[in-house]
């Protein structure tokens, strides 16, 4: 398996970029305009709400429904979702894991450890899977607990908050994110060839799978 870390060292002279060319060529790059390759906070905060929508409801339907111990578990899931399981599974392929430090500075983890290696291959099949299960059950997890409990109130604004944050996903975040290979990804193949012609480390792991850039 392909790991590797890259170092601003690498670019001698200039600050590097996500895509590992200097600062300066994202002057002239036109993929600055569809792609989402630096960190804004209005990008965080356009993913978050939708989520939040869909999870504070779902937190307190699951208290007032009397099973708020279950929340160990939930939240207990989650913190190994984000830091262990996806960390792997999504985040150590995205370039964003490949920017300098320790911690990933994206719109959606901001903050989270980067728990493993950078692996700028793209996700395999099978992570593609492990990463649709694990958000099932971050989002389906409160569901039966709120309809058990008759938390029909909280259940509806929840329901309502998933379909808001899957549309704001597939209509604006997954089409300008640089993690390519998500099975969520909706940036189109020219693009992706594109942005592999600015980053080597990438282009190189993607083209050993066999991934091939059009001519
Ligand atoms: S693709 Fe790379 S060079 Fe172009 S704007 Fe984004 S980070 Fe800069
Ligand atoms: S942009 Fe998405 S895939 Fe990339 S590090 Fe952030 S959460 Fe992970």
């Amino acid at each position: 398996m392909n790991s590797e870390k890259i170092s601003a060292n690498d670019i001698q002279g200039d600050a590097m970029s996500i895509c590992n060319q200097p600062l300066s060529e994202c002057n002239d790059c036109g993929l600055s305009e569809v792609l989402m390759c630096k960190y804004e906070v209005k990008d965080a905060i356009i993913f978050l709400i939708p989520f939040l929508i869909a999870f504070i409801p779902a937190i307190i339907g699951i208290i007032s429904s009397g099973y708020g111990l279950w929340l160990i578990a939930y939240f207990g899931f989650m913190i190994f979702f984000f830091i262990v399981w996806e960390n792997r599974i999504l985040c150590s392929h995205c370039p964003y894991y490949a920017e300098e430090g320790k911690t990933l500075r994206c719109h959606a983890n901001y903050g989270l450890p980067k728990t493993w290696n950078y692996h700028p291959e793209p996700l395999s099949r099978s992570e593609q899977i492990q990463f649709l299960i694990g958000v099932l059950i971050i989002v389906g997890f409160p569901m039966p607990f709120l309809i058990i409990g008759e938390q029909y109130l909280m259940l509806t604004i929840s329901v309502v908050g998933v379909i808001l944050w899957l549309c704001v996903l597939q209509l604006r975040t997954c089409k300008k994110c640089i993690n390519f290979s998500c099975p969520l990804n909706r940036i189109p193949k020219k693009i992706v060839d594109e942005y592999l012609k600015h980053n080597k480390v990438m282009r190189s792991a993607w083209e050993k799978t066999g991934y091939r850039i059009a001519d």
